[in-house]
């Protein structure tokens, strides 16, 4: 390709709403384009970064031995409502009728309609198991759409779906994705971890994220500082606490505590560690049906996960509660403590199981009770709803655990019959017995991949694309279009180089040198070779853009230095 007949349009300007490096870049390089907010046009050079991603998933896909298929986008919402994921899924799901009047759903994930398209067509054990996949847009209404193609509306995600007659051989499949997805990843040069996950929306159990670590990431992962370990926040376990060296409140009374609605106050005026507190929080459960006021319990030193927490509880979401409604139900806002609270759902933090000589609200305006005994509460309900913290011991070799901010590329999960059974998609197994299929499902961000490359690997002046992702990996560049020697040694190596079959682009722009240096590093080729003034000597500039260092190669030697480096 030649600069004067390519399509990049580069800018100096910033995106009003651009704050991440990925977002600036690839719009001031000419890679993508804002349509509405979070939709996106791929240009010229962002689709060749795209097709060099699908073309790696693809590759490590078929090793894998996994199908290719490409479903509608539209899906009926019948069959979401056989899921029962019209309610689940809120309002990221963009609806809308057909001129018949007919509801249909803009696919945001396709479980529904993968189950719909081999339930009936696979009836037997033999003929599992079965995996697909696809690479499509996907459109999530989603309540923020931020950060470019970080968190677009419509972006292109690849999702497979795996169908076996096993749980054993689920989880084989679920073990050969995971080392797939690392595959791709090392690929496309990224720094990754793989993190134990909650399962959201997408149901099922056993979930593991694949996270590009960059301090940009909107994910929090804890991650153990000695072993492997590492969780999403939202997903991550811990030992018990360490009890600190001062100890609680062993006597039992009810004491006078004006003023202490904060843990912070309550444990400074009774001199006590927040650790030997208990800290209550309200919210409002957001359930498919209706929502409630739920109670939750954790210690003064914790906060509550409301991942976790709304897990907990079986609800879709948490919303806060203000003060009116929690004093509507009789609940003294600032001094609740453990109780039973009759038909209120209350659940206490594992954590606080067999606590004693705490201080914790007294149910009563003002006062507080310490000496309490966690073991005198009836029907408590105990699960793990507190955030680990920094520090906290890892729940698998006790060492310390620490955060880090991850992007969340891939998402892989252990479904179970979570679509097959409402689904009612069967299988007749040796016996001739009728059973749900047992399900795997895998996602990979590949738009989004394209803004984590670009968040790893940049500098001020733009993107850092390896060999395996830049949109053209050799850019040869002629400084000076009117000097006849230059252009025609640089003519020479890009018809040589295109005759190759090399991925090259020649910058022929009769611009600036400084203008164009300025392109080539903002869209960030690999390699840049200058045809400039080092060419009375024979020799050319070799720009090498992830050192950010130049190199004096002979023109004669340059053709076989190239092959060398790529
Ligand atoms: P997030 O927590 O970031 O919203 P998610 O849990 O909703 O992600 P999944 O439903 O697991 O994501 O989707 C699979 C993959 O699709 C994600 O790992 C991510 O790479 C990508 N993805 C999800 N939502 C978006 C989006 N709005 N824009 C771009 N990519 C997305
Ligand atoms: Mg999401």
């Amino acid at each position: 390709m030649r600069f004067t007949r390519a399509f990049i349009p580069t800018t100096k300007e910033t995106p009003n709403d651009a704050v991440l490096p990925s977002h600036i870049y690839l719009t001031r390089g000419g890679f993508i384009a804002q349509v509405a907010s979070g939709l996106y046009n791929f240009m010229p050079l962002g689709l060749r970064v795209l097709h060099n991603i699908e073309n790696i998933v693809r590759e490590e896909m078929a090793n894998a031995g996994v199908h290719e298929v490409n479903l509608a986008f539209v899906t009926p919402a019948s069959l979401w409502e056989e899921s029962g994921r019209l309610e689940k899924f809120g309002k990221e799901l963009l609806r809308f009728r057909d001129r018949k009047e007919n509801l249909f759903v803009l696919g945001p994930t396709h479980e529904e309609m993968m189950v719909s398209l081999v339930r009936n067509r696979v009836s037997s054990y033999k003929q599992l198991p079965l995996n697909l996949y696809q690479m499509t847009s996907k459109f999530r209404d989603e309540a923020r759409p931020r950060f470019g193609l970080m968190r677009g509306r419509e972006f292109l995600m690849k999702d497979g779906y795996s169908f076996h007659a096993t749980h054993e051989d689920m989880v084989r499949e679920f073990h050969l994705m995971e080392a797939t997805y690392k595959k791709i990843l090392t690929r496309l040069g990224l720094e990754f971890r793989v993190v134990e996950a909650d399962s959201g929306a997408i149901g099922g159990s056993g979930s593991k994220e694949i996270m590009v670590l960059a301090n940009s990431g909107e994910d929090t992962l804890a991650v153990c500082s000695s072993c492997e370990y590492g969780a999403n926040v939202e997903a991550a376990k811990r030992q018990r606490l360490k009890a600190p060296a001062s100890t609680g409140i062993a006597k039992a009374e009810k004491v006078h505590t004006p003023d202490t609605t904060s843990i912070e106050a309550l444990s400074h005026m009774l001199k006590v560690d927040s650790y030997y507190t208990i800290k209550a929080v309200a919210k409002l459960a957001i359930f498919n049906e209706g929502s409630q006021v739920v109670l939750f319990f954790v210690r003064g030193c914790d906060e509550l996960q409301e991942v976790k927490a709304a897990n907990a509880v079986g609800a879709n979401s948490l919303e806060d509660v203000d003060a009116a409604q929690l004093e509507a139900l009789g609940l003294s806002v600032g001094f609740i403590g453990p109780k039973d609270f009759g038909k209120l759902t209350v659940v206490y933090d594992v954590e606080l199981q067999s606590a004693s000589s705490m201080v914790c609200g007294a149910n009563e305006k003002a006062y507080h009770l310490t000496g309490f005994d966690m073991a005198t509460v009836s029907n408590a309900i105990f699960k793990d709803i507190a955030t680990v913290r920094e520090g906290d011991a890892c729940p698998h070799c006790g060492a310390s655990m620490h955060y880090t901010k991850g992007i969340e590329c891939g998402h892989i999960f252990q479904l179970g019959d979570t679509y097959s059974k409402p689904l009612q998609a069967h299988f007749l197994d040796e016996n001739g017995k009728a059973k749900p299929f047992i399900m795997g499902t895998y996602g990979l961000g590949i738009s989004r991949l394209v803004a984590a490359i670009v968040e790893q690997h940049h500098d001020e002046k733009g993107c850092k694309w390896s060999s395996a992702t830049a949109p053209y990996r050799i850019n040869i560049m002629i400084s000076n279009t009117k000097d006849e020697a230059q252009n025609s040694a640089g003519e020479a190596l890009y018809a040589a180089l295109l005759a190759k079959g090399e991925s090259v682009i020649l910058d022929d722009r009769n611009e600036r040198f400084g203008f164009k240096i300025k392109d080539a590093e903002l869209i960030g080729f690999p390699y840049t070779i200058i045809f400039g003034n080092a060419l009375t000597e024979g020799n050319v500039e070799v720009l090498h853009r992830q050192s950010d260092t130049k190199h004096i190669v002979p023109v004669s030697t340059i053709e076989s230095y190239l092959s060398e480096q790529l």
